[in-house]
Formats: C-alpha cells, structure tokens, sequence
C-alpha cells in the first residue's frame, strides 16, 4: 500500500504538473487509485488527483479518436462510433465496478501481466501524447519497450492517447484467456488486419501475458504479408514466427505451454480480423 499523506485537487494540467514540479519525487499523480492496492512504496507521498482536469473526452479525428488519458475504462466500453473497437477490450478488463473507475491511462503508465489495454494499443499502432516542458508524442512500439513510467519526468503527465479507427477492408480481434471472468490472463493476444484482393496488405499481431512486456510478434506479421488468409498459411506464419516470444508461463502453465496458447489464440484473432476486414464478422 502506498502511504499517503495528504491529497490536493488541481484543477488544470497546467496546475497539477507545477504542482507535481514543486513536490517532485512526493508527487504521486492519482486517476482512478485502483492500482494503489497492489503497489508498495513506504515513503510519504502526496496524491496529486488528475481525474478532474478535463482530460476525460473521446473526440472524433479524421483518422481516428484522440482519448483523453482520464478516460474510464468504462468510457471506452460504452463509446460505439465507426472504427472503434476498444469497447471490445473494455468489457474483457476485469469487472464492471472496476472499469468505472480505472483510466486508460493509469492502466498504461504501469504494465502488468494482467494488463489488457497495453495489447490492442500496440496491434492498433496507438500514439501517446505527454504534456511536459517539451510536448512529445511516442508510438506505442517505443512507449511499451520498457515500463512505460519510465518516459516521464517529473512533472509531466499523460494526457491522451490517439488510436486509428479501423477503415474498410480491416478487422481487428482481441482474446485474453483465463479460466473465469476475474481471473488473471495466461495469454492476451490482439491483431490488426488489412485485407487487399483477398491477400494480407498488412497485420500487426500482439501479445502479452505470455511473455515479460507486452511486444509485437514482427516475425509472423512479416510471414503473412502478401500471403492469402487461410488456415494455412496462418498457421505456418505463426509457427515461423514464434522462437521470437520469450514465452513465461503465469499461475501454474509452463513457458512451453504459453507458447502453444499463444500458437492457437493468434491463429483465432488472424481468423477474427480477417473476418471483420471482409465483412463476414457476426
Ligand atoms: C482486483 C483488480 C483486478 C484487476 N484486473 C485487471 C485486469 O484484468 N486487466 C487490466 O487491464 N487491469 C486490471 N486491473 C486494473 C489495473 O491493475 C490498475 O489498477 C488500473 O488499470 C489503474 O488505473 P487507475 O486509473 O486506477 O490508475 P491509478 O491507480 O490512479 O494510477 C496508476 C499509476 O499510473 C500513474 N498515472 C495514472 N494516470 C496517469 C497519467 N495520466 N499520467 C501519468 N501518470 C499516471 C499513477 O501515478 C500510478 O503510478 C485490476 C485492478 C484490480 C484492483
């Protein structure tokens, strides 16, 4: 638990980052508080809320949807709008009550094996927006190499995260597999496709759960450009694919068996995009 010793409410981003300058490493910037529970930090801190900043909108893009980081996960759940799939994601992340209140942020600052919206928003090619003296925007690819707080200073803040929406002739999937609906994943698996006369112009397929950080799987997506969407081919590009994983098997599965759930669970989502982007998704 963290120690908490005592909880200001800023009222813009301007205010919370001079804020969190001042009080430096005590700042501890607080959205929706659920991940508190599983952190251990002795030392006094200051909560910083940022959960009342503005930055809780989803807006329209030519190209897609800005989120703004304080965004529940909830929000994203009962968002529907052309292209948009996180409502997808939202309702396989834990329970209801839970979702009302954690942010997409606060769930992406901080990876953990059960983390789900790290997964689509490396399949989805997601770029972070952070306020700090120098505004900065990181694809997810960079954000999620490391623990992705490491990208902050002191001071800064996340603020939104921009996702392209999904265009005609694409699909998206996303699985997370556990043995009941508040269990942790073993394996969490998204995949992005873009289907040209009937070939795979492009796909980017995501993994987490199953190995320490979730990564793009780069080896299967370079297997199947070009090739034609079939069981097959799916099959062997994941097989080619899959020395890239290093596989670690959570709550009692071995590595090796990660890597085979891993092996099945793309091989499904390739079939789940490929649908969508054809317009045969039920
Ligand atoms: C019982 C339980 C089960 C859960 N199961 C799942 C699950 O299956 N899948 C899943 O994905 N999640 C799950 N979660 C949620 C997850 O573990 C985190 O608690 C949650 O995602 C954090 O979101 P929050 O808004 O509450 O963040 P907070 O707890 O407020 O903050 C989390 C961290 O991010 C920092 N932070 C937050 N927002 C920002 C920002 N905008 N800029 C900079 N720093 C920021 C905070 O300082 C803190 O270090 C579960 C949580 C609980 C309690």
């Amino acid at each position: 638990m963290m120690n908490y010793v005592d909880f200001k409410t800023p009222a813009s981003v301007a205010e919370a980052r001079a804020l969190m300058k001042e009080l430096g490493p005590q700042a501890s910037p607080v959205a929706g508080s659920t991940l508190h529970v599983f952190l251990r930090d002795e030392s006094p801190k200051v909560a910083v809320d940022i959960s009342r900043l503005g930055l809780n909108s989803i807006d329209t893009l030519p190209d897609g949807y800005r989120i703004g980081a304080t965004s529940t996960v909830g929000d994203l759940q009962d968002f529907h709008a052309p292209g948009w799939v996180l409502d997808r994601v939202a309702r396989e992340f834990v329970t209801q009550p839970i979702r009302n209140v954690a942010t997409l942020g606060g769930s992406i600052i901080r990876v953990f094996p059960w983390s789900d919206l790290p997964i689509p928003l490396l399949a989805l090619d997601a770029v972070m927006e952070i306020e700090g003296d120098e505004t900065r925007r990181i694809a997810a690819g960079d954000f999620f190499k490391s623990q992705p707080f490491h990208h902050l200073q002191s001071g800064d803040l996340l603020t939104a995260i921009h996702v392209p929406a999904l265009a005609s002739g694409q699909g998206f999937g996303y699985h997370k597999e556990r043995r009941t609906t508040t269990d942790f994943s073993r394996c969490s698996v998204a995949v992005w496709m873009a289907l040209e006369d009937d070939r795979v112009a492009d796909v980017r397929i995501a993994i987490g759960a199953a190995v320490p950080m979730p990564c793009r799987m780069k080896a299967m997506e370079q297997a199947l450009k070009g090739k034609k969407p079939t069981q097959s081919n799916f099959e062997s590009a994941v097989q080619a694919g899959l020395d890239e994983g290093h596989w670690k098997g959570l709550h009692g599965i071995s590595n090796e068996y990660a890597r085979h759930l891993a092996s099945v669970i793309v091989v499904d989502m390739l079939h789940a995009a490929t649908d969508e982007a054809k317009g045969d998704a039920v």
